[in-house]
């Protein structure tokens, strides 16, 4: 078990190309762990793989935003795919554990069916409303490369390039790649 560090933006192992998982093996518990410690550790409401720099098509979504169970472990989805999607598009705040400290308003359909495999290598579905809704279509963008800032218009993507820029100096570091 370790809290990972989180690949933030623009470092470019965020745009990487995934894998799909063939085989769900003791490596694989483990990366699972691990996302689970650094998914809390953060206070995340999901992570994916690729945020720990992990090729893997992987994500979990916090027990209690899956299931409404404050106690329910985290869920986790192993080769994802998005079902479908719809009830209208709305916009609500969003944030992402690549982007420390950035809150901004992202407009996505409102209720998104995600079906994928388990830990046990079983198939189920999950779908939902809500944050729910958000976090599975936010999650799932993460295998495909895609990001909070490329969702937004150019104002919001200025704020979160600013925002970022002060959260890298406060933390006296270098972002991976020109901001
Ligand atoms: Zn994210």
């Amino acid at each position: 078990m370790a809290v990972l560090d989180i690949v933030t933006f623009p470092d470019p192992r965020l745009r990487q190309p995934t894998i799909t998982v063939q085989e769900i093996d003791e490596g694989i518990r483990a990366l699972v762990r691990d996302l689970t410690d650094t998914m809390y550790a953060h206070d995340g409401a999901g992570i994916a793989a690729i945020q720990v720099g992990r090729p893997e098509r992987i994500f979990l979504v916090d027990g209690r935003v899956a299931t409404g169970d404050p106690k329910a472990d985290p869920v986790v989805f192993i080769n994802p795919e998005i079902v479908e999607t719809g009830g209208g598009v709305v916009g609500d705040d969003e944030g992402c554990l690549s982007f420390p400290g950035v809150f901004v308003e992202v407009r996505r359909p409102r209720r998104a069916k995600v079906r994928a495999t388990d830990l046990d290598g079983r198939t189920f579905e999950i779908e939902g409303e809500g944050l729910l809704g958000r976090a599975l279509q936010h999650e799932f963008d993460h295998l495909e490369g895609r990001l909070l800032i490329d969702m937004v218009g150019f104002v919001k993507k200025e704020m979160i390039r600013r925002r970022l820029k002060r959260w890298y100096a406060e933390q006296g570091r270098a972002p991976a790649a020109a901001l």
